[in-house]
């Protein structure tokens, strides 16, 4: 936790909660005082008047500066946010059976396909760890797919915006959702 410089911004906002105060206090209150001797031992480092970086620096107001620099890099994180190490583990262990699964028979791929599909991220996510081409075609495909529904639905939310069509209801079906893991 010291060497991290305490949780990332969004898992910070997981200490805010009703009891938690006291197991937060002490986590943070030992974070502070490292930040505190960290910033005792921060120095400022003079530049020579006529080196290259302060003439860069001087012209370009936005540009961190030399002298500071390694103050700014002591007080930063050490090492990642322990509850990101922590999600990483388990969303990696998640995408792997996930692809594990998708490629079995009664898998999740109809239900994958189905469904309002994975953020982004996660797509990303899955897309770096397929190493067969079958399963990246099919994830391809099924993505694709769940894409191609939602640029429908943000076409239509478009089209019903003008004020042609404005008394026809938007919206649709509820969603379907994520993808559920069989029990
Ligand atoms: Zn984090």
């Amino acid at each position: 936790m010291r060497d991290a410089r305490g949780f990332c911004h969004r898992h910070s906002w997981g200490l805010v909660r009703r009891g938690a105060a006291f197991g937060a206090a002490i986590v943070m209150r030992d974070v502070v005082r490292t930040l505190q001797r960290t910033l005792a031992d921060a120095r400022f480092r003079n530049m020579p008047l006529l080196s290259l970086t302060r003439v860069q620096e001087t012209l370009d107001a936005q540009q961190p500066r030399s002298s500071t620099a390694e103050a700014v890099a002591a007080l930063g994180p050490q090492t990642p946010c322990p509850v990101c190490v922590f999600e990483g583990d388990v969303e990696g262990a998640l995408v792997a059976n996930f692809l594990e699964n998708l490629q079995r028979e009664g898998g999740l791929l109809p239900a994958y396909r189905a469904s309002d599909g994975f953020c982004l991220s996660y797509v990303r996510q899955i897309l770096a760890r397929v190493s067969g081409e079958a399963a990246f075609q099919m994830i391809v495909e099924a993505q694709q797919a769940i894409w191609t529904r939602l640029e429908q639905q943000l076409s239509e939310l478009i089209r019903k915006s003008d004020y042609r069509y404005g008394d026809e209801a938007v919206g649709r079906r509820a969603p379907p959702g994520c993808v559920r893991l069989p029990p």
